[in-house]
C-alpha cells in the first residue's frame, strides 16, 4: 500500500489553457480519495497523470517513497478500473481475475492460490467458471476488482466506474464499493462528476474547476463549510440559493426581507473589511422550514418572513417550494457566471426551499417561511470567497 502526493502538479496540452493547474493533493495511506468536478475541469487528466497514461508537464508526482513522473504505468504498481470494466467475454471469471498474473508469467500453484484468495475476499468463489456475460453489473466491477487485486497493487485508480449503469445500479455499485474499498483498506483515487458518488464515498473529496483545485476537505466540511461559491452550488442538490445580500453589521438585508446572523459571524466580515456593503448570501434549501412547523426552541435562532410561494413540489416526506425574486444588478454578473461555472439553472430569479412534508403550504400561498440564520453563508462577490 501506498500515499500519493501530487505537489504542484501543471498539465498543458500544447500551448492551451493548463488542463491541470497547480495542483497538489496527499492522499494518504488507506484513504479513498475522490477527483470531482464538471465536465473539463481536469480530473480525468490528473488520474492518468498518476497511472503514468500522461506526461506532467510540470511538478512532482509520488507514489509510496518513489517520484514515479518518469516511470512506465506498469513500473507503478496501479490498479485502474475503467468504466466498463474491460473484461474479457470468452473467459471465466477465473480467467479474467488471473489475467495480469499470466501476463507476468507467475506459476500456476501461485495464480490458483491468488485468484482463490482474491474470489472469496469478493464473494466469487462460486462463479469462478462463469463468463462475464452471465454475471450482474455488481459482480462484473467485482471480477474488475478482483483483478487489481491479485496483482497486490499499491494503489487502486476508478475513472467514472459507473457512470454508465442506470441509477438503481448505480446506488447498489456504490454501496458495494464502499464496502469493499473499507474491507480492503486500499489507497484509492476515484473520479467522477456525480457529487452524490463524491459525497457518499470519499473520506475527502478535491473539488476542481477548470484545473484548478478549489477545496480539498471531507464531504461534511464541503458541505457545511464550503470555500467559496463554486463549491457551495456544486455541493448539495438541490444547490444552495444564492441571494444578495446587504451586510450593516450583523444586520443583513435579503430580498425577503432582514435577518440577524450571529455576532461570531458579523465579526468574520469585519475582520474581512466586509463590515457593510452587497455580498452574495448562500442559503441551503433545508435551512428554510414552514414557520408553523418550527419548534419553539429553535425558532429565536431564525426569522420568519412572508413569501408568495408560486410552484410546490410534494414528495411525502418533504415538500419543495420555488419563491420567485429579482436579483438586483449589483451581483447579477456574479450569479450569471456562476451558473455558467455550474452549468446550472438560473439562480438569480427564484428561491428552492425544503419544507416538512408535513407543510400544508400550498400554491399561490402567501406563506410564513423561517430561516435558520446561523446557517446563512456570505461571499465577496468579487472573489467568491466565502467570508463567513
Ligand atoms: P470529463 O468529465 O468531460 O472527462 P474532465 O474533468 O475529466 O472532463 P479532462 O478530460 O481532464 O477533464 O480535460 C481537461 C481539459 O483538458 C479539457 O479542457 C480538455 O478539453 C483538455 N484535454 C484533455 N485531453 C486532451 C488532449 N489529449 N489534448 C488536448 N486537450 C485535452
Amino acid at each position: 500500500m501506498a500515499a500519493i502526493s501530487m505537489r504542484n502538479i501543471v498539465k498543458k496540452y500544447g500551448d492551451g489553457f493548463p488542463a491541470v493547474n497547480d495542483v497538489s493533493i496527499d492522499v494518504a495511506d488507506g484513504e479513498f480519495m475522490i477527483l470531482v468536478g464538471p465536465s473539463g475541469c481536469g480530473k480525468s487528466t490528473l488520474l492518468r497523470m498518476i497511472v503514468g497514461l500522461e506526461d506532467i508537464t510540470s511538478g512532482d508526482m509520488i507514489i509510496g517513497d518513489r517520484r514515479v513522473n518518469d516511470l512506465a504505468p506498469r513500473d507503478r504498481n496501479l490498479a485502474m478500473v475503467f468504466q466498463n470494466y474491460a473484461l474479457y467475454p470468452h473467459l471465466t471469471v477465473y480467467e479474467n481475475i488471473a489475467f495480469p498474473l499470466r501476463l507476468a508469467g507467475v506459476d500456476n500453484a501461485t495464480v490458483d492460490q491468488k485468484v482463490r484468495a482474491a474470489s472469496k475476499t469478493l464473494e466469487l468463489d462460486e462463479h469462478l467458471q462463469r463468463k462475464p456475460g452471465n454475471l450482474s453489473g455488481g459482480q462484473r466491477q467485482r471480477v474488475a476488482m478482483g483483478r487489481a487485486i491479485v496483482r497486490d497493487a499499491d494503489v487502486f485508480l476508478f475513472d467514472e466506474p459507473l457512470s454508465n449503469l442506470d441509477a438503481k445500479l448505480r446506488g447498489q455499485m456504490r454501496t458495494e464499493i464502499a464496502r469493499l474499498q473499507k474491507r480492503l483498506g486500499i489507497t484509492t483515487v476515484y473520479v467522477t462528476h456525480d457529487q452524490t458518488e463524491a459525497m457518499t464515498l470519499g473520506h475527502r473529496v478535491a473539488v476542481l474547476k477548470r484545473g484548478v483545485l478549489q477545496q480539498l476537505a471531507t464531504p461534511r466540511e464541503l458541505y457545511e463549510q464550503p470555500g467559496n461559491l463554486f463549491v457551495a452550488g456544486f455541493i448539495g442538490s438541490p444547490p444552495m440559493n444564492f441571494l444578495p445580500a446587504t451586510v450593516d453589521g450583523d444586520q443583513v438585508q435579503l430580498p425577503f426581507g432582514t435577518v440577524k446572523i450571529p455576532s461570531e459571524r458579523a465579526r468574520l466580515l469585519a475582520d474581512s473589511g466586509h463590515r457593510e456593503g452587497v455580498l452574495i448570501a448562500g442559503i441551503r434549501p433545508e435551512y428554510f422550514e414552514d414557520a408553523s412547523l418550527v419548534e419553539p426552541a429553535k425558532y429565536g435562532s431564525g426569522s420568519t418572513f412572508d413569501a408568495k410561494v408560486d410552484v410546490v413540489e410534494w414528495l411525502g416526506n418533504e415538500t419543495y417550494a420555488y419563491i420567485p425574486f429579482e436579483a438586483p444588478p449589483e451581483v447579477t454578473e456574479q450569479l450569471e457566471q456562476l451558473e455558467r461555472d455550474l452549468d446550472g439553472d438560473s439562480m438569480r430569479t427564484q428561491l428552492v426551499i425544503n419544507l416538512d412534508g408535513a407543510s400544508k403550504v400550498e400554491e399561490g400561498d402567501q406563506a410564513k417561511i423561517w430561516v435558520d440564520s446561523r446557517k446563512i453563508h456570505l461571499f465577496d462577490p468579487a472573489t467568491g470567497r466565502n467570508l463567513t
